[in-house]
């Protein structure tokens, strides 16, 4: 079979679900039998997502191979199962570099170097290089942004110049919001209309509307979006609100989406299988029973609004963690300032079940931070620390435990006597020589877990434990300082899992305290590999303890 693409666009606004969309049609691809690999586009100029504020761009999710890239890559590797890579993120940045660097290599060959259509086919470069690589039968492709926007203008010229090339491989979808304003109580399409015709202005014909809207489209809207835009009725796909994201896979394939997009390429439909998604959603439906999880943490406000985007892998996790043991999270996101602002404030966390640290960059914010590890500590509240939750359990056992007054990491206080977190110097060594070339650890890494201690049960119980090792992804600059371990492990602080490195040093990755009911820390990401039908070995021990 030749390979085909897939373009998705979005129409009319932002924040419908496209990404969503992507990996669900991904999913229901994928239930057929095919092989299926999905695409980010992020018309940014920046190269990769590693230096956005999460606060403004939502979390930076980290694939096994390193890349710092947009959330919606963690989408699709939640809903596909499938682990991709630094390939299918593609940036106006890398595009750009990726065309100036062959251009200063004589790569043009001398000829003018020109914007259209050089770009665009270094675009379609991409692309098929993801095809080539992962082998796929369907290569999904998610142009960021919406229909109308000057900055991805160049990606849809990629896309138009494609089908050019490929009619037979190439399709377009449309995923467009259908508003229903409060006064009017009407379901609109013009604005869809719209969006539709932008996409002609582009040369570029959807061959179908995922029409997103809080209810279900009635005929009447299908037809006038079927002649407006263009296609026959069938083309036009209901995708109304549902409770979660997980059900959007179903809601597609309820309007048999997949037989429709296999029979716009001429492909024989196949049975489908999604038996395992349904389970997943029953489930769901059925659970009765709540928990109370405070994630205490930084980067949650913009302006009047909570932004837990900036978190979403480590909501997912927990989610899926929390289906496995048969209830269902109740989340507050607790601002670490104001600890720091009221310390008395810190017996609220008495209410929770358990309480997650995730990661975090900086000094803001951080001593509220502590200030709440000692309260889970000291209270035996259920306590998961991720990186950032790890480092900063360490200084809180330093300072309290230990009698280290001032410990701290060096990201926070450069000048403390106690530098129990810092950048180790034969690290600063490997790390300048590493295949990034920047300052963070980033990826999978390996770990070698001591037996018979909690972490180790749980990854075993889960089946992930290779070797002696287990794999998890990273992303942080600064380490567990070798020179204090003997102290912390002397007063009950157990490292549990180590990295080894070629140089034999180790660097400390798991931290557990035996004498708690749940008090583990990582320094890794294990939300970045968490997925709904697998959730994290460490996540699932968590909440079974908040249980
Ligand atoms: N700021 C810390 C470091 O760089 C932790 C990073 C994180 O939590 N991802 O090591």
């Amino acid at each position: 079979m030749q390979i085909k693409y897939i373009f998705v666009i979005g129409g009319v606004m932002s924040s419908v679900g496209k990404g969503t969309a992507v990996a669900s049609i991904g999913r229901i691809l994928k239930s057929r039998g095919f092989k299926v690999t999905a695409i980010k586009i992020d018309p940014y100029v920046n190269v990769d997502a590693g230096t956005m504020n999460p606060v403004e761009h939502g979390e930076i999710f980290v694939t096994d191979d390193g890349t710092e890239c947009d959330q919606d890559v963690g989408n699709y590797e939640r809903f596909l199962g499938e682990n991709l890579s630094t390939d299918n993120y593609i940036t106006t940045g890398r595009v750009y570099q990726a065309v100036i660097e062959r251009e200063r290599n004589l790569g043009y060959r001398g000829r003018c170097v020109e914007v259209v259509p050089d770009i665009p086919k270094e675009v379609i470069l991409r692309i098929k290089k993801v095809a080539q690589k992962t082998q796929a039968d369907f290569v999904l492709i998610e142009i960021g942004g919406t229909v109308g926007e000057y900055q991805n203008l160049l990606f849809l010229e990629a896309a138009r110049m494609m089908r050019l090339q490929k009619p037979k491989d190439v399709l377009f979808i449309l995923v467009s919001y259908l508003p229903i304003p409060e006064k009017i109580g009407e379901m609109k399409t013009k604005p869809t209309q719209y969006a539709a015709r932008s996409l002609n202005s582009a040369g570029i014909q959807a061959d179908f509307i995922l029409a997103r809207a809080e209810r279900t489209l009635d005929e009447k809207r299908k037809k006038k979006l079927s002649i407006f835009c263009n296609m026959p009725n069938e083309s036009v796909i209901s995708v109304p609100d549902v409770d979660s994201i997980y059900e959007v896979p179903l809601s597609l394939d309820r309007e048999d989406l997949a037989t429709k997009i296999l029979k716009k390429f001429g492909l024989n439909p196949k049975k489908t299988d999604l038996e395992d998604w349904k389970q997943l959603i029953r489930k769901i439906k059925s659970i009765k029973r709540k928990i109370k999880i405070a994630v205490v943490g930084k980067y949650f406000a913009t302006g009047d609004f909570v932004l837990s985007d900036s978190y979403i892998s480590v909501i997912e996790a927990i989610k899926y963690a929390c289906w496995a043991n048969g209830v269902s999270p109740d989340l507050t996101w607790v601002n670490s300032q104001h600890f720091e602002e009221d310390l008395n404030s810190i017996k609220t966390l008495s209410q929770y079940d358990g309480i997650i640290v995730p990661g975090g960059f900086g000094s803001r914010g951080v001593e509220g931070i502590i200030s709440a590890v000692k309260y889970a500590r000291e209270n035996k509240i259920p306590y998961l620390g991720l990186c950032l939750g790890m480092q900063l359990a360490v200084i809180e056992f330093a300072r309290n435990v230990c009698g280290l007054e001032d410990a701290n990491s060096t990201e926070i206080d450069e000048n403390t006597k106690n530098p129990v977190i810092a950048i180790l110097p034969e690290q600063k060594q490997v790390l300048e020589n590493n295949r990034y070339g920047a300052t963070m650890r980033l990826g999978g890494y390996p770990t070698i877990l001591k037996e018979n201690l909690k972490v180790y049960e749980l990854y075993k119980n889960f089946d992930l434990i290779k070797g002696n090792k287990i794999f998890e992804r990273h992303r942080h600059r600064y380490e567990i300082n070798p020179k204090f371990i003997p102290i912390l492990e002397e007063k009950g602080l157990i490292f549990s899992g180590y990295l080894l490195r070629k140089d034999r040093t180790k660097l400390m990755e798991f931290m557990e305290l035996p004498k708690h009911k749940f008090f583990v820390a990582t320094q890794a990401h294990p939300e970045f590999k968490s997925n709904p039908l697998k959730p994290s070995p460490l996540f699932y021990g968590f909440v079974r303890s908040c249980l």
